[in-house]
């Protein structure tokens, strides 16, 4: 089979694969979820084995990076046989790097044998370091399960990154301390704007939107900020606080100062693959996976839908509306 590595027509090679194994989660997180969301019904999902071949596909294509997202990826069954399935790319040298993101509630079980099939390193999203207010924004989740998740990932050898969705009037008074206690833990620290996802209903995204312009201005009221010319070819932008040496990074997906660097695409727990996380244009890997054990059919899914990347996304929140405000949740494509 012809192998040629993934480059799309702006000449980006594509190295970078997320992939959502579940729609599932044990959590309600409000900006995320409607409380009584409908989950897919099982037969759409992919299973572990068609996840095993998908994945496999694109490693073959020169993907050297793989982060399993969902919903929550480790409430889905069985999950610790795909990672174990995936290490065997890690022991060829075809894979450089495997790792999830994960809202921490499962990890006290399970970071040992992440860690044991190659995992270095994990993102864990934690908004708060408040037990009620944890709760309110998860609606379902319990803040000390997280940390005890969190705490059995250090202990077993795992690089810690918390992810914090920026939310005005929510966080806004926790910026210093949850900075300062990530430095104490040892933990990377990288925010993220709030994205308009989905249809959640009850309450209108813009009024929880916190430009993280705001964000680093306020961490400049008591540190010291240096930027850092790192790129990790997504659009994430880092700064170091001089005090602490702590590496902060900022997500914002809705600028397009990196689009031209993008390096990734993004598969849903049902196939379908996203070529941009901005545009709704998408790929189907799901029929040729199922239309054959064969796997050239999925390949040639693969490469025509990366000939049609598109060279940027489409967000505006500039105009006090939700411009290119997409149809599909974060759970389905894992952020
Ligand atoms: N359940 C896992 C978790 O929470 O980390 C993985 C899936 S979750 C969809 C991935 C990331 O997307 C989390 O860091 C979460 O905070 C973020 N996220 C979810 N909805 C978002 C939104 N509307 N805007 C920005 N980030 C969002
Ligand atoms: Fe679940 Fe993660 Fe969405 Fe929260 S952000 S509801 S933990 S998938």
């Amino acid at each position: 089979m012809e192998t040629a590595p993934l480059i799309d027509p702006f000449a980006r090679p594509i190295t970078y694969l997320r992939v959502s194994v579940t729609d599932r989660c044990d959590f309600r997180c409000t900006y995320c979820m409607a409380e009584h969301m409908q989950f897919l019904p099982k037969r759409d999902l992919l299973t572990l084995e068609e996840l095993d071949r998908l994945c496999s596909g694109f490693i073959g294509l020169g993907v050297k990076k793989l982060r399993i997202t969902g919903g929550e990826p480790l409430v889905r069954k069985n999950i610790l046989s795909f990672f174990r399935a995936m290490s065997r790319h890690l022991d060829s040298g075809a894979l450089t790097e495997l790792t999830l993101t994960t809202n921490g509630s499962q990890l006290a079980r399970f970071a040992s044998e992440l860690a044991a099939c190659g995992v270095k390193r994990v993102n864990v999203s934690l908004d708060t370091l408040v037990p009620e207010k944890f709760a309110e924004i998860t609606r379902w989740g319990r803040l000390a399960q997280v940390l005890e998740g969190i705490d059995a990932a250090t202990a077993a050898g795992l690089k810690v990154k918390i992810n914090t969705v920026a939310l005005k009037g929510f966080n806004e008074d926790e910026l210093i301390p949850l900075t300062r206690w990530c430095a104490d833990q040892g933990h990377d620290l990288t925010f993220i704007e709030v994205m308009p996802m989905g249809e959640m209903g009850e309450e209108n995204r813009l009024d929880q939107y916190w430009p993280l312009s705001d964000v680093r201005a306020r961490l400049g009221e008591s540190y010291a900020l240096t930027d850092l010319p790192d790129s990790t070819g997504g659009p994430a932008r880092y700064i170091r606080l001089n005090e602490t040496g702590q590496r902060i990074g900022f997500i914002t997906p809705l600028t397009h100062n990196f689009c031209e660097s993008c390096n990734r695409v993004r598969v849903t727990c049902t196939g379908e693959l996203f070529m941009c996380l901005g545009q709704e244009d998408k790929a189907d890997l799901r029929a040729p996976l199922r239309a054959s054990t064969e796997d050239d059919g999925l390949i040639t899914a693969i490469r025509a839908a990366i000939a049609r990347k598109p060279k940027g996304h489409d967000f505006d929140y500039s105009r006090q509306r939700v411009a290119g405000q997409m149809s599909r949740h974060m759970s389905h494509t894992g952020g």
